[in-house]
């Protein structure tokens, strides 16, 4: 007797993409002002709506009764709408609004922890000048965390790779649900930052443990699947009313896209997203590893694309380009032997330095030479630093058999500039601050060019 083949059921994960009626307040916001238009809430509100109706039918199917329910911003540091870097203020009034009267949750709650190491990023700051804050309570939000001010529980992470043990935020774990809502944007260390990377937040910089700092090292997209393996978000919400194309998150542009996606599969989701912005999910880190290990699909042909197509809304977005060896001539960058922790960092901050009007040539002739310095060293001479301006990041170049080498130009150089810490992911904003004053003293702002 030949026996029935066994029938085998796949479901694929659901990804909806939908498309926002043009927000009226989006040509000013573009041009570096941002307005709330209680229009434009109600158009984003009516695609989280039909985005979580085709992915997931009604929020009942993750949010029960009298559950409380965590949304999880990407608050990435603190910075102004305008920056494009933080989640669209009238995307998180819309998610919140449609939460609370579209669930049976007993709370919901706004919280999250900026990035960029120990010297900068405190929540509440950064809320209140990203205006998150102010259009949480606009929705209707029980409260906004700021995950720095709370209680950390230390976690072993099951089957981590490389972030075994990591201190993760009370809130977070003691939420009945959480939606994860980040920002379609790129990334000089993550190539583009979604719905894993945005698990960054739920360890503290500020907080005595600082592990964000640590997790910008190297191997960032390992780092954020083992983070997803503590926790998954029961939704996703990708904010894609304005994307962030270039050299984010710090310098990167804005890009108009008028999207909202969502889904339950973050994996799939991300995928969704990064093919979106023009983007290979292989290529991006974190999906990578976290697709590789099973954790969501990550093949584009088994995902469930509803609404609109990828093909359709497709945008191919600047690629981020993390490396600042030889961009200006007079501002040299020894780093022969150093990870994206500091390498990527600088770039940053040079890209947020020329960003800010200056002209690089005229600056250079003016403050004299500049000399940037990380990690290991060997063919750095320390003639290199005579009677110029030095910048030495991180903690490791101690370590290398050039340090004695660096130490002696130090000697011979007409200022030294310390950035200490691994990874001293703040030289994104510090180095930039520093070059922004020795510009102050050599000429008057703005710059010609
Ligand atoms: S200090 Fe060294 S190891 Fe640490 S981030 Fe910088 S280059 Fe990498």
């Amino acid at each position: 007797m030949t026996k029935p083949k066994e029938s085998i059921c796949i479901t694929k994960p659901k990804v909806s993409i939908v498309k926002v009626e043009q927000p009226e307040g989006n040509a000013q916001f573009m041009t570096g002002k941002y307005v709330r238009d209680a229009n434009d809430v109600q158009k984003i509100k009516t695609a989280v709506g039909k985005a979580i109706e085709l992915s997931i039918g009604s929020l009942d199917s993750i949010i029960k009764e009298g559950q409380t329910v965590l949304i999880k911003p990407n608050l990435a540091f603190q910075a102004p709408p305008e920056s494009f870097a933080v989640v669209d203020p009238r995307t998180i009034e819309a998610v919140v609004s449609y939460v609370k009267e579209n669930s049976k949750a007993s709370k919901v709650f706004v919280g999250d922890n900026p990035s960029l190491g120990l010297h900068v990023g405190r929540a509440k700051p950064a809320f209140k000048d990203s205006k998150m804050e102010e259009a949480a309570y606009l929705g209707g939000a029980d409260k906004v965390i700021y995950f720095d001010e709370t209680d950390v529980v230390p976690i072993e992470i099951p089957n981590a790779k490389v972030f075994k043990h990591a201190t993760v935020f009370k809130p977070f774990l003691d939420a009945d649900v959480v939606i994860n809502l980040p920002k379609m944007k790129v990334h000089l260390a993550g190539t583009v930052t979604l719905g894993l990377k945005n698990w960054n937040g739920i360890i503290p910089n500020c907080h005595p443990d600082t592990q964000q700092q640590g997790a910008h090292r190297i191997e960032l997209g390992q780092k954020m699947s083992d983070l997803y393996k503590i926790r998954k978000a029961d939704l996703v919400i990708v904010d894609s009313i304005i994307g962030m194309e270039g050299q984010g998150p710090h310098a990167g542009t804005p890009i108009e896209m008028n999207l909202i996606l969502a889904g339950t599969d973050t994996v799939a989701v991300d995928s969704v997203a990064a093919a979106v912005m023009g983007f290979e999910p292989m290529e991006i880190p974190a999906i990578r590893c976290a697709g590789t290990e099973g954790l969501g699909e990550i093949d584009l042909k088994k995902i469930d694309v509803l609404g609109n197509s990828i093909d359709s809304v497709m945008k191919h977005f600047k690629r981020p380009n993390g490396d600042p060896i030889g961009m200006y001539a007079g501002l040299t960058c020894c780093m022969q032997q150093t990870c994206p922790g500091c390498f990527v960092n600088v770039r940053g901050a040079l890209d947020s330095f020329a960003n800010s009007g200056i002209d690089m040539k005229t600056f250079l002739e003016k403050s004299g030479e500049i000399v940037v310095i990380a990690g290991g060293v060997p063919d750095f001479e320390p003639e290199l630093c005579i009677d110029k301006n030095v910048f030495i990041c991180g903690d490791c170049w101690e370590l290398f058999p050039s340090a004695d080498k660096v130490r002696e130009g130090a000697k011979l150089a007409n200022s030294v500039t310390y950035y200490p810490g691994c990874a001293p992911v703040y030289i994104f904003a510090q180095l930039n601050a520093d070059l922004q004053k020795l510009a102050a003293t050599c000429y008057t702002f703005p710059c010609p060019k």
